[in-house]
Parts: structure tokens; sequence; C-alpha cells
């Protein structure tokens, strides 16, 4: 057996899930939530299960899901996408970003990672004999330097792959990045493969800025969604990729054949339960959920910005020790008994910059333990 991806061992998340299960700790490490799933949408379930909707979904999606898609992206970000040429329901957007690579990396195609980066871009990337090309988002500040961009793209540069808002360090783009990045894509003919399955999750009174709202970029962006973050359910893996339909057909080869469709069920319950208000009230709870954070570990020597998206809380602990950040984090496992997320496995170097990433997408009670835990540090 000859390895297609010789340099990948098992994920972070994983692994780290497993260490914390195995010593019994508190596991703020892999992002999922440990919260309810509301009870009209189990219900919406049960009722599709039980009324027999079980056998293959179509290929592309469900329609009323695809029609409810379309309907939100036009209230959040000015662009209606065609639900029958544009969108795409896959399993997940880990689904759509390896369909995504499928459908545009070539062998010896360069594409652009920005990182930390999220761990399943480089190997999708390597899979298909393309080239990723890593540049270092400011290790403080987790900014876009875009000078550092201009100068790594060369004329093998197929494509950048964003990801906004961004995990692990819980930073967003604003207004500028995105003109930016539509001005350079444009200069170039870039590819842009754009990761918003945070999207809803934005806080301090922002608002998320799409690569859909630009009208040049989106022509050339491929731009993946899932609902997991959204309703609690990340086990359901039901995500979606929006594309302009040149891209989309390609795509849908990929996806055809990956999964074929995704389960019909969970396609009909998302879609009798996606409406803004909904999107609203998970953002809202959240954002308490972040501040509680914030407030319980300022009595700490951890230091942090705090997060501005997604459900991951990034802290420096470089006032509590020098150690490398993995060695650190199976420290902490072990005793007192918590886990987190270092950020090192996020680089394809390894680099140190001395921070955890923590998961505030859990109950109240075990964001309370787990900041007892953090200030008894
Ligand atoms: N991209 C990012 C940045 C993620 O954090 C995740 C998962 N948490 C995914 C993609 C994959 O999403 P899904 O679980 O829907 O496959
Ligand atoms: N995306 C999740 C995280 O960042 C984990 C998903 C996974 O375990 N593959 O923690």
């Amino acid at each position: 057996m000859i390895s297609k991806l010789p340099q990948v061992g098992i994920s972070i998340f994983t692994e780290i899930s497993a260490k914390a299960a195995a010593a019994k700790a508190l596991n703020l490490a892999q992002g999922f939530p440990d919260l309810p799933v509301d009870q009209d949408l189990i219900d919406r379930l049960c009722h599709y299960v039980k009324s027999g909707a079980n056998q293959y979904a179509p290929g592309d999606g469900v329609m009323s899901l695809r029609k409810k898609i379309a309907l939100l992206t036009d209230q959040l970000y000015g662009y209606l996408p065609d639900a029958e040429s544009e969108i795409t329901i896959t399993s997940g957007a880990t689904e759509g970003l390896n369909d995504a690579f499928a459908a545009l990396v070539n062998p010896g195609d360069e594409v652009i990672v920005l990182e930390p980066a999220y761990d399943a871009y480089i190997p999708g990337i390597l899979l298909h004999g393309g080239i990723p090309v890593s540049v270092k988002l400011d290790t403080d500040t987790f900014k876009v330097s875009w000078e550092d961009i201009e100068r790594s793209i060369s004329d093998k540069t197929k494509a950048i792959i964003i990801n906004n808002p961004h995990n692990p360090t819980g930073t967003t783009w604003d207004q500028d990045d995105i003109s930016t990045l539509s001005k350079l894509a444009d200069k170039y003919d870039l590819i842009v493969i754009s990761d918003e399955v945070y999207h809803h999750l934005i806080y301090d009174n922002q608002s998320h800025l799409s690569v859909l709202s630009d009208e040049a970029l989106r022509k050339r962006s491929i731009v993946l969604f899932s609902f997991g973050k959204t309703f609690h359910v990340t086990g359901w893996k039901v995500g979606y990729v929006i594309a302009p339909d040149l891209y989309t057909d390609e795509i849908r080869k990929m996806h055809q054949f990956a999964t074929f469709c995704v389960h019909t069920p969970t396609q009909l319950a998302i879609a009798d339960a996606l409406t803004f208000d909904r999107i609203r009230k998970v953002n809202d709870s959240f954002e308490g959920k972040r501040d509680r954070l914030i407030k319980g570990l300022s009595e700490t020597k951890f230091r942090m910005k705090p997060a501005a998206g997604t459900y991951f809380q990034t802290v420096n602990y470089r006032q509590y020790n020098q150690k490398e950040d993995r060695q650190w984090v199976d420290e902490l496992i072990l005793n007192p008994g918590i886990a987190m997320i270092p950020l090192s496995p996020f680089y394809q170097d390894e680099t140190q910059t001395y921070q955890l990433r923590i998961c505030f997408a859990k109950a109240n009670e075990t964001l309370d333990s787990a900041i007892n835990i953090l200030q008894s540090l």
C-alpha cells in the first residue's frame, strides 16, 4: 500500500478528544456543542422518518431546502443564488470542500492556504496533486497580510482558500479584506474557495461579510456552509455549497460519486426549521457564552482578544510558561483534567504561538466548571 497522504496522521481533534475521554477530562477541545437540539427540529426529523421519507434524495439536494437557502442568502447577503443550478447539498462542509478540491485542483496547481489553517485543507489539495502554498496570518492579531499573499502568487496559482469567521482564531474579515481579495482575485484570475461555516456566529453587533456580497468575487467563488454549527447538529453532517453554475456542474460530478446524495429526512427537517429568527437566537446565545468565558478568564493569566466570530476563543498562555503548546495541552488533560486544542497543528511547520483554542459551544455549567479549573492553574 503506497499512502497517498503519508504525512497525515489522525486529526488533532480526534487525538485530543480520545485523550480527554481516557483521562475523563473536561473536553473543550473538539468543536461540537453539548447543547440540546431544538425540540421542533427533532419533531420534524421524526415526522419525516415516520412518514416514509427514507429513500434517496435528489442528488443535488432536496428542493425545499435549496429554495430556503436561496431566500436566506438573499436576505443576508443581497444575492439570490439559483436554487436549481448554484446550490448543492453536501455531507457537511467537509464533503463540499473535498468536492471543490477534486473539481478544481489539477496536478501542479498551487493553492494558497492561510495558516493557521483548518486541518482538511492541505490534505484535500495534496490528494489531487496540488501544491499548498502557506501564507501565515500575523501570529498575534491573525490579520491577513495582503502583501505576503500577493508575493506568494505565481503563474501556477489556481486558487486561494479562505475561512471567515476563522477557525481556530475566532477572527473575522473586514470590508477592506473582502475588497482587496476581490481585486487580487481579479488581477491574477484566482478561484476563491471560501469556508464560511461559522457565518451565523458573529458577535458585537457586527454582520458577516460573505464573499457572496461582492458581485465580482462571487462570480469566481465556491462558498461552503454547514448546518452543524447553526442547529447544534454536527453529527447530522448536512452542509451546502454555493457556486456559479460552471463550477457547480463540476462540483456535482464529484459529489455524485462521493455520496450521490445526503440523507433525505434531515434535509426536509432543516428546510422546515431554517428561519432568520432562529439564526438570530443561536447567535445571541453563543455571544452570551463567549462573554461568560471571557469574564471568567479575566481572573486568570491567560491573555486574549474576544472572539469576533465562531464558537472558539483563543488564549495566549505565555504568562504561565513557555512550554510547547502540544506538551502543555497533554499535561493539562491529565492534571487538572481539562482539554483544549493547541494551535501549532494548524501550521505545516508547527509554528509555536503559545496559544490554545477553547470551544465555548457548551452548557453554562460546563463553561463554569472549565472556568473554575482554569482559575486554579
Ligand atoms: N470548515 C471549518 C472551518 C470547520 O471548523 C469545520 C468543522 N467544524 C468544517 C469546515 C467541516 O464542517 P462539517 O462538520 O459540516 O463537515
Ligand atoms: N471542526 C471541528 C473543530 O474545529 C472538528 C471537526 C472534526 O473533528 N473533524 O474542532
